[in-house]
């Protein structure tokens, strides 16, 4: 039996794709924190729009790539919200590279967000869901990490790809308590993240670009992860567990055919 009432953490949730699914989540009725790590402002303009709207909802600051603090937000929607009832993964950074511009650092810096961020809500979360015999955990990968071929993506991509294969052995771990885990992987996205620091005219013609990419001809907004997301964190998704879900307008190129 799914809890009466949800109660969903959206890690990132204050802007671009994150900022969609709290949206999307609050709609399907659901409490949200909304969780972000540096600029308070969108955080709280989104808190504020929700609770206008009948939701209950908080911001929360945490650098989910600390433990301690991924361990806080959780305990902090617990005590504010109600027992979290959905986890999404969804902050995420992205450093250019290629192997001419190999950064160690920045790779670690993607590692940290990207990939022991994950790790530490999970951490952080799975007690109370396995209380509850029910959690649905959604995690917010890339079609980078199984083989598109945008150039400058190739580090990013390597993190994105540790979240798929987490995404099955946090499934398989946590599937007795109750709890599915699954992956979406996000095409080309307009969000702060796509648009960078591109002028009008460059961002245009990026856009053009990844458009022709497409087989549906257009790039993605954030509405289309969260349908996604919905669908995976709601209690009609509980026999649909260690998935892949690619939301990318079906892109045309990919690497190979491994
Ligand atoms: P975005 O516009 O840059 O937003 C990122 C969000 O994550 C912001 O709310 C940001 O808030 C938060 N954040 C960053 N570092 C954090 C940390 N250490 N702890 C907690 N929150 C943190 O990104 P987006 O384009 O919406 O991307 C969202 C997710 O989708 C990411 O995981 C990204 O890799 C993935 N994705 C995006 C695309 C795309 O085309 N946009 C494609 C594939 C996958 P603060 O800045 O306030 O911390």
């Amino acid at each position: 039996m799914s809890p009466s009432q949800q109660v969903a953490i959206v890690t990132g949730g204050s802007r671009g794709i994150g900022r969609a699914i709290s949206s999307r989540l609050a709609d399907q009725g659901a409490a949200i924190c909304v969780n972000y790590s540096a600029q308070a402002a969108p955080a709280e303009a989104l808190v504020a729009e929700l609770k206008a709207n009948g939701t209950s909802a908080i911001a929360v600051c945490a650098d989910v790539g600390e433990a301690e603090q991924a361990q806080a937000l959780v305990a902090r929607a617990a005590a504010e919200l109600g027992p979290p009832t959905i986890l999404v993964n969804n902050a995420g950074i992205s450093v250019p590279g290629t192997l001419e511009t190999f950064d160690e650092a920045a790779l670690e810096r993607m590692r940290r967000v990207n990939v022991n961020g994950v790790v530490n809500t999970v951490r952080a979360a799975m007690a109370g869901m396995s209380a509850q015999g029910y959690g649905r955990i959604v995690n917010i990968a890339s079609n980078a990490a199984i083989g598109t071929a945008l150039p400058g993506t190739t580090f990013y991509a390597a993190t994105k790809a540790e979240v798929v294969v987490l995404t099955k052995r946090f499934a398989l771990e946590l599937g007795p308590a109750g709890i599915t885990v699954n992956v979406v992987c996000p095409g080309w996205i307009v969000t702060d993240m796509t648009r960078g620091s591109a002028s009008e005219e460059e961002f245009a013609t990026r856009v053009a670009g990844m458009r022709e990419r497409t087989m549906v001809g257009r790039v993605g907004a954030p509405d289309d992860i969260a349908a996604a997301v919905a669908f995976l964190a709601s209690p009609e998704a509980g026999f649909t567990t260690a998935q892949v879900l690619t939301v990318d307008g079906g892109r045309k190129d990919y690497i190979g055919h491994g």
